[in-house]
């Protein structure tokens, strides 16, 4: 006997059909006592989210538009709900609420938060639970910054009042009560503050996927399922996880240690994605693979510095990251060689400055040549395994060679648990290909 807390996430409360099944995953486990849930999502290819609706009706509204239809429309999928599964909350009273607060022309945060908010109402009426709400408990700061530790113990003083609740997620509010959002997805936010806040023996996060996979399944066909992956394995591969768990939720579950457990709502009896803590991913999981993913992205640009004694040259990289950090440019990845140094940036961390800091690097670091590498693609390939094991890499850059792929850049992170290659942009899928043949399909 334990305490979880499962997340619920749009597709799995998007309609009456899906929270029955939402209903019976919860029913199923008593031990699944607190339960945050989405706004409804998507139904079918093409449809709308709630979420968007509601930020649209906002758009209405700052232009003076009519919006009352396409808050009808938002109206109208509670209401078919609160039919459908013979709920009564009075939603009339709540949407009435909502749309005289419309008429004083609110933030977009509010608008939004109330898909999140009215869902919570209803399916904690139908599962026979609390209904929590996360504003006032999920803490900002007057500059929208998450607030770890008063969150922490807003929420844990007042869950240990209710036996089992259902809370919103997504937002929380300001210390002047407005009510403040998470970016897009962060509902994944709230369920990892919850968690830690309640001390909770796993974090389940429902979905309509079974977890992550060990590559892009448009990519690799049929790629394995990933049974067991480390917080740290997943942040190297996030090139991949962001489109299935928010990437600010790792961190409030990874300080409590609480395991995350990614689900899939239409198949309940798939194992899923187990997140875990480094020394249960290492205990044997993953059939032993050495890897455990591999992710990557296109559109990148490599500038490669050369200046003769440039090792002995103090100040150099500090040089370099005080230009980037003036056109506030993040890079992705600084590899170096004794007379070198490649600065590696995504293009959309660039945009059109790509000239101006070449200008700039050109100026201040005054080297003896700049070389620029534009449409490149990143390939991490990852895996606690990899480390301490002879042999890793040969195979690696055998696996390319083989299939012809040119790598321009090679990067290994300090605990050896990942290769990150550079290749261009016309390689990368037939990089990740190779990548994943030589270590999964001929293990
Ligand atoms: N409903 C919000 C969104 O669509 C938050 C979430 O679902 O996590 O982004």
């Amino acid at each position: 006997m334990g305490i979880k807390v499962a997340k619920f996430g749009g597709s799995s409360v998007a309609d009456g059909i899906q929270l029955t099944k939402t209903k019976q995953i919860i029913d199923h486990d008593p031990d699944r006592k607190y339960i945050v849930v989405s706004a409804p999502g998507k139904r079918y290819e093409g449809d709308n989210k709630i979420t968007d609706l509601l930020y649209l009706c906002k758009t209405h509204i700052d232009h003076n538009l009519p919006y009352d239809q396409i808050f009808q429309v938002v109206a109208d999928r509670y209401m078919a709900v609160e039919l459908n599964l013979g709920i009564d909350v009075d939603l009339p009273k709540y949407l009435d609420e909502i749309r005289a607060n419309l008429r004083k022309n609110p933030s977009a945060d509010y608008v939004a938060s109330r898909g999140e908010y009215l869902n919570a109402i209803l399916v904690a009426a139908f599962l026979g639970y609390d209904f929590v709400d996360t504003a006032g408990l999920i803490k900002f700061d007057h500059k929208g910054k998450i607030l770890i530790d008063e969150t922490d113990k807003a929420l844990r003083e007042e869950l240990s009042k209710h036996e089992r609740a259902v809370l919103p997620g997504f937002y929380g509010s300001t210390p002047d009560g407005n009510i403040k959002t998470f970016s897009r997805g962060g509902s994944d936010i709230t369920g990892a503050l919850v968690a830690r806040a309640i001390n909770a023996d796993i974090y389940e996060n429902w979905t309509d996927v079974s977890g992550f996979l060990m590559a892009d399944p448009r990519i690799v066909k049929n790629p394995k399922q990933i049974e067991s992956i480390s917080y740290k394995e997943l942040r190297e591969l996030s090139y991949m996880g962001a489109s299935v768990l928010h990437e600010d939720a790792i961190y409030p579950a990874r300080m409590a240690n609480v395991p995350i457990n990614i689900r899939n709502t239409n198949k309940p009896k798939d194992p899923g994605t187990m997140i875990t803590a480094e020394d249960c991913a290492q205990a044997g999981q993953n059939n032993d693979r050495i890897i455990t993913g591999i992710a990557g992205s296109k559109d990148f640009t490599v500038v490669a510095l050369y200046k003769n004694m440039m090792s002995s040259e103090r100040g150099f990289v500090r040089r370099i990251l005080g230009i980037l950090d003036d056109f506030d440019i993040n890079f992705e990845h600084l590899p170096s060689g004794i007379d070198t140094v490649s600065v590696v940036m995504s293009n959309k961390a660039l945009g059109d400055r790509l000239d101006e800091v070449i200008e700039a690097f050109r100026q201040r670091l005054q080297p003896d040549s700049i070389d620029v590498f534009e449409n490149m693609a990143l390939i991490a390939t990852v895996g606690h395994r990899m480390s301490y094991r002879p042999g890793v890499s040969a195979k690696l850059f055998k696996a390319l060679g083989d299939a012809k792929v040119n790598i321009r850049m090679i990067d290994q992170g300090s605990s050896e648990m990942n290769i990150i290659v550079g290749v261009e942009n016309k390689d990368f899928e037939k990089a990740i290909k190779a990548i994943y043949n030589t270590f999964v399909e001929e293990e």
